[in-house]
């Protein structure tokens, strides 16, 4: 079966899931407090989520990320991760890992290291506990941090990632670097897109990166690196250490000519990118028949219409955002 190339030339070898649009958080940047989610009965069962998995494995996909939402809180997700988990044994994976917010982490850090989870992404835009409730709305900070510890004594490698937010984190910035490199972890910068519709206004929080590089110029010695983790990040080292910073750029800098990566939602439909409403329905192939022909016809149509790129624009004339769906809903 060929691999799936699209018509740009790149090649497409990662796949994120959004295994659910629901959350235990409501972070102000990625939703509002009182957010509709999908209807249960649109979900993908966690058996055509596999389904779809496998069949994006036999096409040569090598890296799953699952997400949401929060993905810690669909249930049977360890079932899902198990089951998945037996590419990672036969080889045909490279990798199996998860966004988090780290709320479930304490209970699940285990089993995730059993799934053969030896990275994750821990999402974290503060060490302040009254700033991260106004942050997340409804999470606790201990509660994180103690996710984050049950984690790395599982033996599993933490990445946090940090969105920027001017006027709210960007004061912690090198605090939160020197916390990240003593707990051995590395982290990166995300800037704020304009994805779905919140309770404010994007525009005031956007931070751009370029600036967010030179104020931490004049606390580290940052290096450049060629490090690479298969995602869109760049990294700079800390001189003398081994702590990499990671900046994530969509606005300020578009990295979308080596993008190799597609997103599934929760209800079955894939993006061909974050940024543009390109996509192709694979639940009705999926629940069509129980062979799988119909499915991977569909995936290599989608590939074959993915993007150049996209064109996010933050705009202080425009409050509506450049994309109506959520992060949450299409996994960030
Ligand atoms: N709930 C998990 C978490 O928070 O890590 C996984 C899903 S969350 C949508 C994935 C990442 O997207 C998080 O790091 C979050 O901070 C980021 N995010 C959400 N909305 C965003 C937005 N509008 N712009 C930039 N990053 C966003
Ligand atoms: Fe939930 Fe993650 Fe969105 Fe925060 S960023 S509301 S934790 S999905």
């Amino acid at each position: 079966m060929s691999s799936l190339i699209d018509p740009y030339g790149r090649t497409v070898n990662y796949l994120r899931v959004s295994v659910t649009d629901r959350c235990d958080f409501r972070c102000f940047y990625c939703m509002s407090e009182n957010m509709t989610f999908l209807p249960k009965s649109d979900l993908l069962s966690l058996e055509e989520l596999e389904r779809v998995c496998d069949a994006f494995i036999k096409l040569g996909v090598k890296k799953l990320r699952l997400t949401g939402g929060e993905p810690l809180v669909r249930k049977g997700i360890i079932d899902l991760l198990r089951n998945l988990s037996k590419h990672l044994k036969n080889g045909s994976l490279e990798e199996l890992t998860l966004t988090t917010n780290g709320s479930q982490l304490s209970r699940y850090a285990d089993d995730l290291f059993s799934c053969g989870i030896k990275r994750i992404n821990v999402s974290l835009d503060t060490l302040d506990k009254k700033k991260f409730f106004d942050i997340t709305r409804w999470g606790k900070l201990e509660q994180v941090i103690d996710g984050i510890d049950a984690a790395r004594e599982a033996g599993i490698k933490v990445k946090i990632n940090t969105v920027a937010l001017r006027g709210i984190n960007d004061d912690e910035f090198p605090s939160l670097i020197k916390w990240c490199g003593e707990k051995d972890m590395d982290i990166t910068f995300i800037e704020t897109m304009p994805l779905g519709e919140i309770d404010n206004d994007r525009t005031e929080n956007y931070l751009p990166l370029s600036m967010v590089r030179k104020q931490l110029r004049k606390n580290f010695n940052l290096v450049e690196t060629d490090h690479k983790t298969g995602g869109p990040a760049r990294y700079m080292a800390i001189d003398g250490t081994k702590q990499r910073i990671g900046f994530i750029t969509p606005l300020s800098h578009n990295f979308c000519e080596s993008c190799n990566r597609v997103r599934l939602t929760c209800t079955g439909t894939l993006y061909m990118c974050l940024g543009q409403e390109d996509a192709i329905d694979l639940r009705s192939p999926l629940r069509q028949k129980e062979s799988n022909d119909a499915l991977i016809d569909a995936i290599y149509a989608g590939i074959a219409n993915k993007p150049k790129g996209h064109d996010f624009i933050i705009d202080r004339r425009s409050s509506t955002p450049s994309v109506a769906r959520h992060m949450s809903t299409t996994g960030g």
